[in-house]
């Protein structure tokens, strides 16, 4: 039977605003994954490009945080500024019926504007490696409650030569966090990244129709 998005265990503000973002179902990997995403599991999802990946991770991500809590929550690195631009525009329609505030951070934009947005009690940080290292280095991100990270495009983080930045990242996290890691492909390079980094994860894989 295929599922509908209210059996999934998502909240009336999120459902209605998937409901006027045309979402009319879940996709494979949507009905798969968030379940496990809610139960707070860590999960490694494998999925081709267009498959419906932002809403696994940002579904739950807004559901499980607090918009008036102090400090972000969820931190999603992206390889591209363009990628991190897109993700928190879908992040911020997911939550238009929600009081949870958002913010893209990524390399050539304006920083002392996002110093400032950083500044306005944002719960979900979406941002690049590079300039999300920068923030933490310098105290504008401060990283005590975040709770949730997303690896987002994780193949791609690798083939850009992110890794090391975005060890530095984690090794600056609570180790008491849900860590969520989407790619198409698990080169070994990943699967080591998953294996230091990850709580017994839980694997999607959606093969692609062909
Ligand atoms: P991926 O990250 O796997 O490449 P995206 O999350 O970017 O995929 O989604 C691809 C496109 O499909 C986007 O335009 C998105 O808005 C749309 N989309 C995602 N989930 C659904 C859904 N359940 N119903 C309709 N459209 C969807
Ligand atoms: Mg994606």
């Amino acid at each position: 039977m295929e599922k509908s998005f209210d059996d999934l265990g998502i909240s009336p503000p999120i459902l209605k605003a998937l409901q006027e973002m045309g979402y009319k179902a879940p996709t494979g990997v949507q009905s798969q994954a968030i379940p496990h995403v809610l139960n707070r599991e860590d999960v490694i999802v494998m999925s081709k490009t267009g498959s419906g990946k932002t809403a696994v991770f940002g579904v739950p991500l807004l559901q499980m945080t607090d918009a008036r809590a102090v400090g972000p929550q969820g931190l999603i690195l992206a390889p591209t500024r363009e990628l991190a631009v897109q993700v928190d525009s879908d992040l911020k329609q997911m939550a238009q019926h929600l009081q949870h505030k958002t913010t893209a951070v990524y390399g050539q934009h304006n920083i002392n504007a996002e110093i400032q947005a950083l500044k306005k009690n944002v719960a979900i940080v979406t941002g690049t490696p590079g300039r999300v290292l920068d923030h933490i280095s310098h105290g504008n991100l401060k990283t005590k409650h975040i709770r949730f990270l997303v690896l987002d495009e994780a193949d791609r983080m690798l083939d850009m030569g992110f890794v090391d930045q975005v060890e530095r990242i984690i090794r600056t996290l609570p180790g008491n966090r849900v860590t969520l890691l989407f790619s198409a492909t698990i080169p070994a390079e990943i699967h080591k990244i998953c294996r230091k980094y990850m709580k017994n994860p839980v694997t999607v894989e959606i093969e692609s129709e062909t």
